[in-house]
């Protein structure tokens, strides 16, 4: 998979203050805010600042300090949104067999109620 990343992607403009959100959690490398069409009871997408496309570019080209962050900032949203006891999803679609609608990279979280199958159909 190629890697090129394109910051006019609506992410990027989230990060630079283009559009608002409605932020969960900020930190120093990362940034959680509420997905604006929510497919669970809790929907969150979390994303690194850093201009990575997918998954395995971030894992394998973000500072240690950046990839640490981004995990502690998804655990802390899990703890924020109650997610702990009751359980959650995390998901990081990626390029065309994922259905990746934005090419900045992001975890979903989802929670706060039964998720069903991992897969439709
Ligand atoms: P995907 O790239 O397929 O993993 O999904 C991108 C997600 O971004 C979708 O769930 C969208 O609902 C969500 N999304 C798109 N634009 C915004 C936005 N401006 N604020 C929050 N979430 C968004």
């Amino acid at each position: 998979m190629t890697h090129a990343y394109d910051d006019t992607n609506i992410f990027a403009k989230i990060l630079r203050g283009e559009i608002p959100n409605d932020t969960v959690l900020e930190t120093e490398h990362s940034l959680a805010f509420r997905d604006i069409t929510p497919k669970a009871a809790v929907h969150v997408l979390v994303i690194p600042k850093g201009a990575y496309v997918t998954y395995d570019h971030f894992a394998r080209e973000a500072s240690n300090a950046q990839i640490a962050d981004f995990t502690r900032a998804i655990a802390e949203v899990c703890r924020r949104e109650g997610l702990e006891e009751g359980g959650y999803r995390l998901i990081s679609n990626a390029g065309e067999a994922g259905l990746q609608e934005v090419p900045h990279m992001h975890v979903h979280i989802l929670g706060g109620q039964a998720l069903g199958p991992l897969l439709a159909g």
